[in-house]
């Protein structure tokens, strides 16, 4: 039948318009902020338009995804901090574009270079969230962030992240890439019993 398709394409187009107020009434009052909410709105179950009402809605971020790196921190029992990081520079060397700045410390004593950073800088409009860094880094101590909502109205100095900046704790990267985290920590603890085993058959 002529226009046959037409009407189907009608139909279809009609049918999400309506759905779109039906789900607004199913959700009414709880569509936003909830996780529930967007987890069915973003389904195959949401019916009608599926645009995201950004910022009052957001999408659930995979625990893949990858935004401006940052730096981990332990924070003992007592509340001494330490970082990770030992400034070794691999991090700003495997850097494609070259926007990773570490400032190494020296034992005010001896003067020589110990292994921590005094200030890390990362330019975050250079950085292209490749995640080479993460990758490379011997330590675990950079890692990439969700992170996304960065603007700001001064592009220069507040786009150059120092140390304070970008340091964050050990509970937050386990609270974004649990995954990952679980498998480190599983690597790091059999290096530890591996060691433990080398030393106790050194000292029999
Ligand atoms: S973040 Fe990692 S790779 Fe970069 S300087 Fe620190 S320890 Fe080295
Ligand atoms: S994510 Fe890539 S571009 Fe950004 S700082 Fe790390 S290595 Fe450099």
């Amino acid at each position: 039948m002529v226009g046959e398709g037409l009407i189907k394409g009608l139909y279809v187009t009609l049918k999400h318009f309506i759905g779109t107020y039906i789900d607004d009434i199913r959700w009414l009052g709880r569509r936003y902020y909830r996780d529930e909410a967007i987890l069915t709105r973003q389904s195959p179950k949401a019916r009608g338009v599926f645009t995201v009402q950004y910022p009052e809605e957001k999408l659930p971020l995979p625990e893949g995804f990858r935004y401006i790196p940052f730096l981990v921190y332990e924070e003992a029992e007592d509340g001494t901090i330490e970082d990770r990081c030992t400034s070794c520079g691999i991090c700003a060397k495997v850097c494609p574009p070259q926007c990773i700045w570490i400032e190494r410390s020296n034992d005010p004593e001896t003067g020589r270079p110990i292994p921590a950073p005094t200030n890390f800088y990362i330019d975050i409009d250079i950085c292209m969230n490749c995640g080479l860094c993460a990758e490379f880094c011997p330590f675990d101590a950079i890692k990439m962030d969700h992170d996304y909502e960065l603007a700001s109205y001064n592009r220069l100095e507040s786009h150059i992240f120092d140390k304070d900046r970008l340091s964050r704790p050990v509970e937050y990267y386990r609270s974004i890439r649990p995954s990952d985290y679980a498998v480190e920590e599983a690597a790091r603890a059999e290096k530890e019993a591996a060691k433990n085993a080398r030393r106790r058959a050194g000292s029999a």
